[in-house]
């Protein structure tokens, strides 16, 4: 990572990118899934930053996109249509429409009504679209239950209920193809033994659907491969050998069935940080310290979404320690970092990194107090920083 000189007099915030560490994560994310002939779509919405996007596509990963907007984000980074992917449980009219005339890869459908929308939308413009079934297969992904998205009472997916239902109604549809079964059932998945239990579930219910005459091709088991934020720097590459291989060894496939993966967080995240400058030091009447920063929830919005937790540097050198809540300035009493938390004495004009934020970071962002937007620094050891 790079020397606190270097990115000394750069106006803050801003979110600091180690390209290295980017492409020593794709490179092990490709090696394993050429190992195993599996294919990996990037989950957009995780980072959609230009200069991660040119990364990604370098190493000829696919996209998995959650709305037309990303769709196109995709085709304009010059991504092969052919490898898009695109689910969302509210896709609308023009959004399918576009997506069909660029001829993606598949839609991962997410209801039954969405399945004669996305029909009637291919009946009109004349095409075939390529379908599969985002089924629920309720498995609890052990993970924070605002980023859950796999229990039977979750909005995502078609209930695994009502699948004989979904059946029918496919066969029905003149202009669709059922290619596949798509599942995701949430993020930050760091239990392995999770993914193991979603197997079981996966072949289950294809051999469900074969049975029923339906050939699947295309099976889909989505991302959340959890990383490590409270020691990014001891494990800055998350476990994808071990991840890759439950899914080999538990996910038998015919030779003409494909294996993918929507891998959003565990390849970005931990190239990310958050860099921002000490504004103030205050203390409560109850002695409470709190640090106050330029950085907010309006560039990292996960501690105050979820509880999250991001590993805090200061990268100022001082003697001694001491407990800190570490604040933004947004007017939200939710936009806090980190609370109570030991940290070297720190002053105002300090440095601090919030590790860990190359995910779900600079794509959150908003304007929340008409707060601009920050910029990107990008860092290889190479060119330095850029
Ligand atoms: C968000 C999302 C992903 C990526 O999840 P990560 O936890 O970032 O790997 C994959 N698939 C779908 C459908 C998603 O919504």
């Amino acid at each position: 990572m790079t020397e606190i000189g270097e990115i000394e007099g750069i106006d803050t915030p801003f979110y600091l990118y180690d390209i290295d560490l980017l492409r020593r994560t794709l490179q092990k994310v490709c090696d394993n899934a050429s190992r195993y002939g599996f294919f990996v779509h990037y989950a957009l919405k995780a980072n959609f930053e230009p200069r991660i996007l040119q990364e990604v596509k370098s190493f000829r990963l696919g996209t998995d996109c959650v709305s037309g907007g990303e769709v196109r984000a995709s085709v304009e980074a010059g991504f092969d249509p052919a490898g898009i992917v695109f689910a969302g449980v509210g896709k609308r009219d023009d959004e399918i429409e576009y997506a069909l005339e660029k001829g993606i890869f598949a839609f991962n459908c997410e209801s039954l009504e969405e399945l004669e929308v996305i029909d009637g939308i291919a009946a009109k413009s004349g095409r075939r679209a390529r379908v599969a079934l985002r089924i629920n297969p309720d498995v609890d992904p052990q993970t924070h239950k605002n980023i859950s998205t796999g229990q039977a009472d979750s909005k995502f997916g078609i209930a695994y209920t009502e699948i004989e239902e979904a059946i029918e109604r496919a066969e029905s549809l003149r202009n669709t193809d059922i290619v596949g079964l798509h599942f995701h059932i949430g993020s930050q998945i760091t239990n392995l033994k999770v993914f193991e239990y979603l197997c079981k579930r996966v072949v289950s219910i294809m051999s469900w659907f074969e049975g029923r005459g339906v050939k699947i091709t295309y099976v889909n088991v989505g991302g959340g491969l959890g990383i490590n934020y409270e020691s990014p720097r001891t494990e800055p590459i998350p476990d994808f050998d071990t991840y890759f291989r439950i899914f080999a060894d538990n996910l038998p496939l015919r030779p003409d069935q494909t294996l993918h993966f929507e891998l959003g967080r565990s390849i970005v995240a931990q190239c990310g940080a958050l860099i921002t400058k000490v504004l103030y030091n205050k203390k409560t009447a109850s002695g409470k310290n709190y640090v106050l920063v330029d950085a907010s929830m309006t560039e990292l919005i996960r501690p105050a979404l979820y509880g999250a937790h991001h590993h805090i540097e200061n990268l100022t050198p001082h003697d001694g320690t001491e407990v800190y809540s570490i604040a933004g300035g947004v007017c939200e009493s939710s936009d806090i970092f980190a609370r109570d938390i030991t940290l070297p004495v720190t002053e105002r004009g300090d440095l601090l990194a919030l590790h860990s934020a190359g995910a779900y970071g600079q794509s959150m962002a908003s304007c929340y107090n008409m707060r601009p937007l920050p910029r990107s620094v990008y860092y290889t050891e190479v060119d330095g920083i850029e």
